[in-house]
C-alpha cells in the first residue's frame, strides 16, 4: 500500500469525488467500489481499520439462523428479504477472498425430539431460501456421529444434532484486503485520522471535513463533492456534524466473545447454542486452533469502553457449560473481544434482539451527507453497492454494473488452497509457516518471505507456541499502514485474538521492530511497549482473569 507520508501529500487540501469516513468493512467496502467505479476517492480512518466492530464479529457468513426465526415468528417479508439477501451475499464473501474465508459445518445438539424437529424445519426453511447459493443440505446427524463429531457434549439426554452449513472469515484481514484492493485500486486510504467537523459552501451543502492526524495531532482538510459516513456506532456523532440537531437513530449493542484452546471441546464443526436462558443465541466455533464462544448482548452508549468483563465471562462460560460433559473455567481463557452492532432503530423501547440487522441509507437533506448505518458484516459489500449507487446519483451520474459484486480482494489472485505447498518448495519454509501465511496473506505471502530472504533473521517466530515470523511485522509496517503495536497485534498477524499473555509477550519484539521501520528513539519505542503491555494487563483485570506472572517487557532486550 502507499505509504502514510504519501497518502497525507496525497490527500491534504486536495479534492475528491468522495471522502469515505471509517475505515470498518462497510466504509472499506464503499470506497473500494466507488474506487472501481471511477470516482477519485479518499478514505479517513479514526483509529485502524477494522479496529472497531469489524474485528469484533463472530466470523460468521450468514443469513442468520436466528433472525429467520423471528421472520418466521414476526410473518413479516423484510425480515425474510434481509436473510435472503445475506444468503447470497454469503456467496460472494466466500468467492472474492477465499483465502480469508471456508465453508463450516454447524451442528445444533439437540436433547428433545420436538426441539430437533423444529429446528430441522427451520433449517430446511434457511436451505430453500438460500437457493442457489445454498452451501449444502441440513440434515438430522443421529447421537452416536453427532459424539463422534462433537466428543465433548454432555451426553444425558442427547439425541443426536441438526448440521446446517454457513461459512467462516477472518473479519480483520479481510477487512484489511478490502482496503489494500483499494488502495491498488487507485484510491487514498489512511488510519489515525479523525473527522472532528465538516464544513459547507454557502448553499449549506457538504464540501470539507477537518481531519486530525492522532499521531502528529496536525489538523488538515479534505475536499470532496460528496461524503459517506460509515462510521457504525459513531454514525450519530457524525450526522450530528453534518446536522446538529438531527435526532438519533442507533441502538448500540455490545457482543463479547472468549477464545478457550480447542482441546476443551475438540470439534471441527461449530456448536450453536439455540436458546440462553435469555432467550439469545450462542456460538462455540473453532478459530485458528481454539474455540472461539460468544456473544454477549447488552445495550450500551455510544462512547462506551467496550471490553469483556467478569459478567460476560460468567454468562458465555455458565451457557457454554451447560452443554459441555467437562466444564470449562474462567482460568483457562486465553484471550477474548467485545464490540458494538450498530443497530437502527426507530423505536427506543424496542429490544436490542429483536432489531433486524437491515440496514438504511440516509441522505441528509440540507447538507447532503449520506449515512449508511446498520447492517451486518455479511453484508457490507451490498450495502456498499447500495450507497454507492446514492453517490453517483448525487453527483449526477448514470449508475453501471456494480464491480464489487465479483471482484477478487488483493491476496486472492491466483491462490488455491495448496498454495501453502507451493511457499514450502519455493522458500523452504516449515508447512506450519507456509500455511499460516498463505490463510493470513493468500498469494502476497511470497512479499513476506522475499523479506526473509533478504534477512533470515525475520524468519524467527514472534511467540514460540504459534507460526508467526517478524518479517510479518516488517510487511504490517511497510505495506499495510501499521503503526502501533496494537495495529500490528491485534488485527494485521491475529496474535491478540489468539492469546492475550502472549501478545503482551510479543510486544517488546514488536515494538523493537516497529521503533526501527518508523523511526522511533528508544524511549518512544519503550514507552509504546509499556502502554500496550499495560493494555493487556488491563483487558486480563476487566474479565478478572490472572496476569501471570511474566518478565517484564524491556525493548532493548527484545531482539
Ligand atoms: C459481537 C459482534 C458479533 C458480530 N458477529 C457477526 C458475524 O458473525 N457475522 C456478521 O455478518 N456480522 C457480525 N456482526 C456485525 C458486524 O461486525 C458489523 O455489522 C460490522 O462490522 C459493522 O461495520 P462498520 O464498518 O459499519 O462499523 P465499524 O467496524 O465499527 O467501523 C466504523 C469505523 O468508523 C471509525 N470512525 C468513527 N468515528 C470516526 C470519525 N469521526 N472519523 C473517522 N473515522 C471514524 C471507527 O474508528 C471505526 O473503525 C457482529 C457484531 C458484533 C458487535
Amino acid at each position: 500500500m502507499k505509504s502514510r507520508q504519501t497518502v497525507l501529500q496525497n490527500i491534504t487540501g486536495k479534492s475528491f469525488d468522495l471522502c469515505v469516513i471509517g475505515g470498518g468493512a462497510v466504509g472499506a467496502a464503499c470506497a473500494l467500489d466507488a474506487q472501481l467505479r471511477g470516482l477519485n476517492v479518499a478514505l479517513v480512518e479514526a483509529g485502524d481499520f477494522a479496529g472497531a466492530t469489524s474485528s469484533s464479529a463472530t466470523k460468521i457468513i450468514h443469513g442468520g439462523v436466528r433472525y429467520l426465526e423471528q421472520a418466521l415468528k414476526d410473518f413479516d417479508p423484510k425480515e425474510y428479504r434481509v436473510v435472503i439477501r445475506a444468503l447470497h451475499e454469503r456467496a460472494r464473501m466466500l468467492d472474492n477472498a477465499p483465502h480469508l474465508t471456508r465453508k463450516l459445518e454447524f451442528l445444533v445438539p439437540s436433547y428433545g425430539w420436538l426441539n430437533a424437529v423444529y429446528i430441522e424445519i427451520g433449517l430446511k426453511i434457511y436451505d430453500w431460501l438460500a437457493g442457489s447459493a445454498r452451501i449444502s443440505a441440513s440434515k438430522f446427524v443421529n447421537r452416536e456421529e453427532t459424539l463422534r463429531l462433537m466428543p465433548g457434549l454432555k451426553q444425558d439426554g442427547l439425541i443426536g444434532s441438526v448440521e446446517y452449513s454457513d461459512g467462516q472469515f477472518d473479519d480483520a484481514r479481510y477487512n484489511l484486503a478490502l482496503v489494500e484492493t483499494f488502495d491498488r485500486n487507485g484510491g487514498f486510504a489512511l488510519n489515525h485520522v479523525r473527522v472532528t467537523s465538516l464544513s459547507k459552501d454557502s448553499p449549506g451543502t457538504l464540501c470539507g471535513a477537518q481531519v486530525v492526524d492522532q499521531l502528529s495531532q496536525q489538523s488538515f482538510a479534505i475536499n470532496a463533492k460528496v461524503f459517506v459516513n460509515a462510521t457504525g456506532p459513531a454514525a450519530d456523532s457524525v450526522r450530528r456534524m453534518a446536522a446538529p440537531a438531527i435526532p438519533h437513530r442507533l441502538r448500540l449493542s455490545k457482543g463479547a466473545h472468549v477464545l478457550l484452546p480447542i482441546e476443551v471441546f475438540p470439534t471441527q464443526q461449530a456448536m450453536l447454542i439455540p436458546k440462553t436462558d435469555d432467550g439469545r443465541v450462542l456460538f462455540a466455533l473453532p478459530w485458528r486452533g481454539r474455540l472461539l464462544v460468544g456473544t454477549t448482548e447488552t445495550e450500551v452508549q455510544p462512547g462506551d469502553e467496550l471490553y469483556v468483563t467478569k459478567e460476560d465471562v460468567k454468562f458465555i462460560l455458565g451457557e457454554l457449560n451447560k452443554y459441555l460433559a467437562k466444564s470449562v473455567t474462567a482460568d483457562q481463557i486465553v484471550a477474548g473481544f467485545a464490540g458494538a452492532r450498530p443497530l437502527v432503530s426507530s423505536n427506543s423501547f424496542e429490544s436490542t434482539k429483536k432489531i433486524a440487522r437491515d440496514e438504511v441509507i440516509e441522505i441528509e437533506p440540507t447538507s447532503g451527507l449520506i449515512s449508511i448505518m446498520g447492517g451486518k458484516w455479511t453484508t457490507h459489500r451490498a450495502m456498499a453497492e447500495d450507497t454507492i449507487d446514492v453517490v453517483e446519483k448525487s453527483l449526477g451520474r448514470v449508475s453501471g454494473v456494480c464491480p464489487t459484486r465479483h471482484h477478487v480482494l488483493y491476496g486472492s489472485e491466483g491462490w488455491s488452497v495448496d498454495y501453502w505447498q507451493e511457499l514450502v518448495n519455493t522458500y523452504k519454509v516449515t508447512p506450519d509457516v507456509a500455511h499460516r501465511l498463505s490463510v493470513t496473506f493468500g498469494t502476497a505471502a511470497k512479499n513476506i518471505l522475499d523479506l526473509v530472504n533478504e534477512d533470515k533473521s525475520l524468519g524467527q517466530h514472534i511467540i514460540p507456541e504459534h507460526p508467526m515470523i517478524r518479517a510479518e511485522v516488517v510487511y504490517a509496517v511497510r505495506e499495510e499502514l501499521a503503526v502501533t503495536i496494537e495495529d500490528v497485534l491485534a488485527r494485521r498477524l491475529g496474535v491478540q485474538f489468539y492469546t492475550w499473555r502472549g501478545a503482551r509477550d510479543a510486544a517488546a519484539t514488536v515494538g523493537t521492530i516497529l521503533g526501527a521501520e518508523l523511526g522511533w528513539t528508544d524511549d518512544q519505542t519503550q514507552s509504546s511497549v509499556n502502554t500496550y503491555v499495560s493494555y493487556i494487563n488491563r483487558l486480563l483485570d476487566l474479565a478478572d482473569l490472572p496476569r501471570d506472572t511474566s518478565v517484564p517487557a524491556s525493548a532493548k532486550h527484545a531482539l
